[in-house]
């Protein structure tokens, strides 16, 4: 089974378990994290479970909402967070195609 590490314990942590969650203030986009909820950062005000964000179609709306963020003009501040959590997410995904195209193997 498929899963992600949390950033802040090290811990498995499973899609319907986890949050990725980010600061947005004062026109910044901020500190992107995967960690259980009760280890997130305090400063971060929004967050999505990951089990929204690892399908297509959530994959997909969270790019949009972070064109649409850059289309309003706030900026990002701190690349390598959002960097970290593209490349946890494409791990997983990546994982998950592997093991639905091997399953029956
Ligand atoms: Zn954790």
């Amino acid at each position: 089974m498929c899963y992600f590490i949390c950033e802040k314990c090290g811990e498995k942590i499973y899609p319907i378990d986890g949050f990725l969650s980010w600061q947005r203030e004062d026109g910044i986009l901020a500190n992107f994290q995967i960690a259980h909820r009760k280890y997130s950062d305090p400063q971060n005000n929004a967050c999505v479970t990951l089990f929204e964000v690892v399908d297509e179609d959530g994959f997909m709306g969270f790019i949009k909402y972070l064109i649409d963020c850059w289309g309003d003009g706030l900026t990002l501040e701190g690349h390598e967070s959002l960097l970290r959590v593209f490349t946890k997410m494409y791990e997983y995904r990546n994982q998950r195609l592997k093991d639905l195209l091997y399953a029956n193997e």
